[in-house]
């Protein structure tokens, strides 16, 4: 499953109460707010951000679950594929199979829980220093997923069946644009996936997806410097906090010493060992770091790190979403504009330029940034923003395009509610009542809402043209919905 950050949209991971934080935390409704970040900032706000934090907590207080972010944005995803493929491939699975993806977590950590799917808290990307160290991390996460250990695990499999993943997916912008109801798109979707934080490995299984990751590592000609840098980092923090950290990757992959003198061995006497990093992998490491830091810290936190003296691509990108999100869209957009002096048609400071337009209120402006950012990366996570500024004008002229827009965006990445959520206002805004309710129905098939779902296919079948390829993608939401509706009458 994919979903953003983008821009930063935000998805969030729906996990039952008792599994995560309620050891721990002295809070936990507090910790519900899938935004503590945003809620605990004390710089100025705008509304909307609040409301979608409102929103989300509502969202969240309606189901007897925690929440986790996951973070799409369409240059992290990017980035994550390249950096990761070659050692995928050295892994023997298919690139484009497997997904790197991010979860909003302060927390250094990684892990597996199922699927081609390695998750990586936004904590340990901010805690990497270069791309090298990432790498590590992800040829060991993948020595698991090669190594079968999650699926061999039956507690594993507990945790991966039990938990649902729920998407949040252009939060603040949603609510912006569409008032409450807008809202409604944010919830997500019924994809069984898993968090790992619970997935503790046995010390075999951590041994051998060592050896397994330095494997790759050494097949895709990769340092193992990284991995090891990173490790001892980790073990340092261990040190300094003197009791291990229940999230922390520490205690889903016990380290020891032994360890990393094992991998040291085995890392060394490689010859990818002297090995420098890829220059431009590393710029692009450096700009969704920053990015990222910008979106999930508090932005007097991301000044102090890339403070106003730091005249470098990646300090213009923190600063740029730092002020954007405490609602200084003129200081954001003069951040973004240095960006784009220095790269005037690169497609995400393109986005980012749209971004904030759009969410200050400024949709028509919007535009033009993002149909180039569209047209240079064909990313239907900067396509969904387009359609959305194309709505948001209320111009009818727009509509057309807004649709083409959408259509396509929803053709590449599916499971992404907001863009069906736009589709369907565009749909309605033109008339199209049938497709508004089979976008509808499409939303709520993938937020799990099967009864909903059941009940906009069936509205739809009535509008469409029997045979048409929408009235059978009406049918089959139908006839899904309906059999997963009756499985949980009986079950009851
Ligand atoms: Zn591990």
């Amino acid at each position: 499953m994919r979903r953003h950050f983008a821009g930063f949209r935000r998805e969030v991971a729906a996990l039952p109460l008792q599994a995560k934080f309620m050891p721990r935390r002295a809070s936990p409704a507090a910790d519900a707010c899938p935004t503590p970040i945003l809620a605990r900032s004390g710089m100025r706000r705008r509304w909307f951000r609040m409301a979608a934090i409102v929103m989300a907590c509502l969202a969240m207080a309606a189901r007897p679950a925690m929440a986790q972010q996951i973070l799409r944005d369409a240059e992290t995803e990017a980035f994550m594929g390249d950096m990761s493929a070659p050692l995928v491939s050295a892994a023997g699975m298919e690139p484009r199979n497997v997904q790197v993806l991010v979860i909003n977590d302060p927390e250094i950590n990684a892990f597996v829980a199922g699927g081609q799917y390695v998750w990586v808290h936004s904590g340990l990307i901010a805690a990497a220093d270069n791309v090298n160290q990432l790498q590590g991390v992800v040829a060991h996460e993948l020595g698991h997923i090669e190594g079968g250990h999650v699926v061999r695990s039956a507690e594993g499999m507990k945790a991966a069946t039990g938990i649902t993943l729920l998407s949040l997916v252009l939060g603040a912008a949603a609510i912006a644009a569409g008032g409450a109801e807008a809202g409604m798109g944010i919830l997500g979707m019924g994809q069984q996936a898993a968090m790992g934080k619970f997935l503790a490995f046995s010390r075999a299984q951590e041994s051998s997806a060592d050896l397994a990751g330095a494997r790759y590592l050494s097949k895709a000609g990769l340092s193992g410097k990284g991995s090891l840098e990173f490790f001892k980092k980790l073990q340092n923090q261990e040190y300094r906090l003197a009791i291990p950290q229940d999230d922390s990757y520490g205690r889903t992959h016990p380290l020891s010493g032994e360890r990393i003198n094992v991998l040291r061995e085995v890392y060394t006497v490689d010859p990818a060992w002297d090995k420098p990093v890829d220059p431009a992998l590393e710029a692009r490491f450096e700009r969704i770091k920053a990015k990222l830091v910008g979106f999930v810290s508090e932005p007097a936190q991301t000044l102090q790190r890339y403070p106003e003296s730091d005249q470098s691509i990646p300090a213009h990108y923190a600063r740029a979403y730092a002020w954007h999100k405490s609602a200084y869209p003129d200081k954001a957009l003069s951040e973004v504009a240095a960006l784009l002096a220095a790269q005037p048609h690169d497609p995400y400071f393109l986005e980012l330029k749209g971004q904030i337009l759009l969410e200050s209120g400024k949709p028509a402006d919007a535009i033009a940034p993002l149909r180039e950012a569209v047209k240079a990366t064909n990313q239907p996570l900067i396509a969904t923003l387009l359609g959305h500024a194309l709505i948001a004008t209320e111009d009818e002229q727009n509509f057309a395009e807004a649709e083409r827009v959408l259509r396509n965006a929803v053709a590449r990445d599916r499971e992404n509610p907001f863009a069906w959520y736009q589709l369907g206002v565009v749909y309605e805004r033109r008339g199209d009542i049938p497709r508004a309710a089979l976008a509808t129905a499409e939303r709520y098939s993938m937020m799990g809402d099967d009864q909903m779902a059941l009940r906009s296919a069936d509205a739809a079948m009535q509008g469409l043209k029997p045979g048409t390829v929408d009235y059978l993608r009406a049918q089959d939401i139908a006839m899904v919905s309906r059999a997963a509706v009756e499985q949980k009458r009986k079950k009851r």
